[in-house]
């Protein structure tokens, strides 16, 4: 027989309840008995959603992030949250976010923990720290709480771990620790939870160790070999899980582990499965992750079964099936959804629905096809409706990104020409200022937003309402004297969903919400067809803002990397292809924008390097078709046009040959917080073309200084000549209030002045 399993389940619930209930505790609302109520109405729920499976996990709910609960469960806490006052998930809080509720005196908040992105997912961490002073010691008593209650649920539990490597690997030495020293003591926590779960009467433990997935120096594989040489032979039954990708070089390190059996990606290292049977010993069970838990498309499982049926043959009994990691990368229930396309709901499935395909696939190598004939003809026929439907193909864009030359996405002139065109054109002074987009989304625009939306507000009074924000936007940057102006994006909830809405080959859910960090969700749209511009997305807006002033107002607009980076992408294609599409689509916007005579275009690319692969070897092939797509879409236009783009981050060392090659004329990146450190890279790297580095850190309330702005600027102008330097803030302003714009806006413009007097 097939054991069925999941690797997680979500845990922000089908309506969001876990978020709702976070924020009310954080604001006082609501007692941390209520919250804990909550939860465990959660899992028990979640546990009975699950309920068909052999193995269902537990331990994978989380308060904040599983990260962080593995840190508290290794005795792992920072000591600046010691002997703070309240309880412990009060300290837990302070630790993922400074502070535990809103109305906390100052004293107890403490510095919140770094949070960076799990592996190449939307999911963020709460990166564990390790100092000199660090020793672990074993506290279970919340997994330990989570496996009786599951028990109680008479749920067959196997708890969820974050494994000892890769919880050593994503952590940082905050002085000069070697990771490394801590190795002897964290193998002993590890080896002392195995022993109490083995009292409780656990089998099996899956132990996560996605860091399989990447390039591991030596260094690191000696680590593995040394933890699992000394955990191999606990009481319980060790499952080291893999996600995200393929083993490669590390495949005979993870066969040879020594534990009880093992977790892979089989939609993604599908072409290795064969390689890992045949090195894995006799005797170990082998799951395969054989549903996306990445993506939200219905499983072929007739393909999948074709595939999986001799598999069975050889592993028998030993043959575990779950989906490909953890399905806290999903939303939770398609039923959910009333709104979605008839035609293409019947393509889609969310967490509770990968599981039943799951449950299906194991029948059928349990008790033959025939035992589930009528399911898989239905899964056939929605296999086959997708695959042929109108709605997803569209020859007239296929034809057009056939005919895509690397020639479309070349400037007529290099930089300098187009720079001195641009200069007479625009007559701009030196260190020109502008800002990054959106200004304050005030609860007035919103409201207008909502009522439009439910068709409380008619079209021709929603487009007065916006009008009206654009006029004062406008106002604001004329009377603050800014020399490069925007018109606020009023209309734009999100700068994805925005252009998504209006292009066709994209859908929306309504309730699609998937955990980003801690109480944060996000619902990225779905990409489900060829993408093209029916009509354009920001022209009228745009025409309106630039007929208000004599300033040049610059165009704005999502680039196509970002567009897809941020979305549930077609799995019939590659994502490449789909990203040419959607650059074709954008570049058609820039063409019409500047045939409506804006000047400036800047065209926002804030997730390129999100979309870097784990393995850094493959990271040359992703930026190659990742800065063509951009290219094409921007560099359509004349010499006179400038074309600027904006990233959330400058962080790019490691791709600045890459970010030249966009040959954007400006690019605006984020650096107040870093005192400009991140520019460093500019003393090696020559950067050909402008930039604008951050003066006003957006993420803060406070209002930066006249002279902190210049300071940070010569430091900039020390590496980066000042004619080629703009003055602006790190990102979009839409989450401050004018309050605070107003203010630090007339500071950043005060600063350039300074800059140019000298
Ligand atoms: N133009 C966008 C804005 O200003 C850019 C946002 C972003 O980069 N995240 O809001
Ligand atoms: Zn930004």
């Amino acid at each position: 027989m097939v054991t069925t399993h999941n690797l997680g389940f979500p845990r922000i619930g089908k309506h969001r309840q876990l978020k709702f209930a976070l924020e009310k505790y954080w604001s006082n609302t609501i007692s941390a008995d209520e919250l804990l109520q909550t939860a465990s109405t959660l899992r028990q729920q979640h546990w009975h959603n699950q309920n068909q499976l052999d193995w269902v996990p537990v331990g994978d709910f989380s308060f904040y992030d599983q990260v962080l609960d593995m840190s508290f469960l290794l005795g792992n806490v920072p000591k600046r949250a010691d002997n703070l006052s309240g309880s412990e998930l009060d300290n837990y809080f302070r630790v993922a976010r400074g502070r535990s509720s809103a109305n906390e005196s100052d004293c107890t908040c403490i510095q919140a923990g770094e949070m960076t992105k799990w592996f190449d997912t939307n999911y963020h961490y709460i990166v564990p720290e390790f100092s000199q002073e660090t020793s672990f010691s074993l506290q279970a008593q919340h997994l330990i709480a989570q496996i009786n209650e599951a028990k109680i649920q008479g749920v067959k539990a196997k708890p969820v771990i974050i494994g000892p490597v890769t919880y050593l690997w994503l952590g940082k030495s905050k002085d000069d620790t070697n990771k490394l020293d801590l190795l002897d003591s964290l193998i002993q926590v590890y080896a002392q939870l195995f022993d109490e779960l083995a009292m409780l009467g656990v089998e099996w433990v899956q132990v996560d160790e996605p860091v399989l997935v990447t390039e591991l120096e030596e260094e690191w594989q000696f680590v593995f070999k040394k933890m699992y040489a000394a955990l191999a032979n606990s009481p319980v039954k060790l499952l080291v899980a893999s996600y995200f990708g393929s083993l490669q070089d590390n495949l005979t390190l993870a066969c040879g582990l020594g534990v009880a059996g093992l977790h892979l990606d089989a939609i993604n290292a599908k072409d290795e499965i064969q390689a890992v049977i045949d090195t894995l010993p006799e005797g170990k069970v082998l799951s395969l992750g054989v549903v996306n838990g990445r993506n939200i498309w219905k499983t072929d499982l007739s393909a999948t079964l074709l595939w999986l049926e001799p598999i069975y043959q050889q592993l028998q009994n030993r043959l575990w099936l779950a989906p490909s990691c953890s399905l806290l990368h999903v939303p939770v229930d398609l039923d959910n959804e009333q709104e979605l396309d008839s035609d293409i709901k019947l393509w889609l499935a969310f967490a509770v629905q990968k599981l039943d395909e799951l449950s299906l696939l194991a029948q059928a190598l349990n008790q033959g096809r025939a035992s589930v004939t009528k399911e898989i003809a239905s899964n056939i026929d929605s296999i086959n409706a997708r695959k042929y439907s109108p709605l997803v193909h569209n020859s007239a864009v296929k034809e057009r990104v056939a005919q895509v030359n690397d020639a479309l996405g070349n400037r007529q002139s290099d930089y300098q020409s187009r720079a001195k065109l641009q200069g007479e054109k625009l007559n701009l002074p030196l260190y020109p200022t502008t800002t990054i987009g959106s200004f304050p989304q005030t609860p007035k625009i919103r409201q207008a937003r909502r009522d439009y939306k439910l068709g409380e507000l008619s079209a021709e009074k929603y487009t007065q309402v916006m009008r009206l924000e654009i006029q004062h936007c406008v106002q604001a940057q004329e009377q603050l004297g800014l020399d490069v102006l925007v018109h606020g994006e009023p209309e734009r909830n999100d700068m994805v969903e925005y252009f998504g809405q209006q292009l066709s080959g994209y859908t929306f859910s309504q309730f699609g919400w998937v955990q980003s960090y801690g109480s944060r969700c996000v619902k990225p749209p779905i990409i489900f067809g060829d993408i093209s511009r029916p009509k354009p997305m920001t022209l009228d807006w745009t025409i309106y803002a630039q007929s208000l002033t004599n300033k040049p107002m610059k165009g704005m607009l999502t680039g196509p990397v970002t567009m897809l980076n941020w979305s549930f992408v077609r799995d019939d294609q590659s994502r490449e292809s789909t990203c040419l599409q959607l650059s074709l689509a954008i570049r058609d916007e820039v063409l019409d924008l500047e045939k409506s005579n804006i000047k400036l275009i800047q065209i926002d690319e804030a997730a390129l390097r999100e979309g870097l692969p784990l393995r850094k070897s493959q990271w040359q092939t992703y930026l190659n078709w990742a800065i063509k797509a951009y290219r094409i879409s921007a560099n359509g236009v004349g010499d006179e046009t400038q074309i600027h783009t904006h990233m959330c981050y400058s962080e790019f060392n490691d791709i600045i040959a890459a970010i030249a090659q966009m040959d954007a004329d400006v690019i605006t990146i984020e650096t107040s917080r870093s005192d400009m450190e991140l520019l460093d890279i500019f003393d090696e790297f020559d950067y050909p073309n402008e930039i604008g580095p951050g003066v006003y850190d957006i993420h803060s309330p406070n209002i930066p200084s006249v002279d902190s702005m210049v300071e940070l600027m010569q430091k900039a102008a020390q590496r980066i000549p000042a004619k080629r330097l703009w003055v602006n803030p790190d990102c979009g302003l839409k989450t401050r209030q004018w309050n605070e714009v107003n203010p630090a806006l007339a500071n950043m413009v005060l600063a350039a002045q300074q800059l140019r007097e000298g």
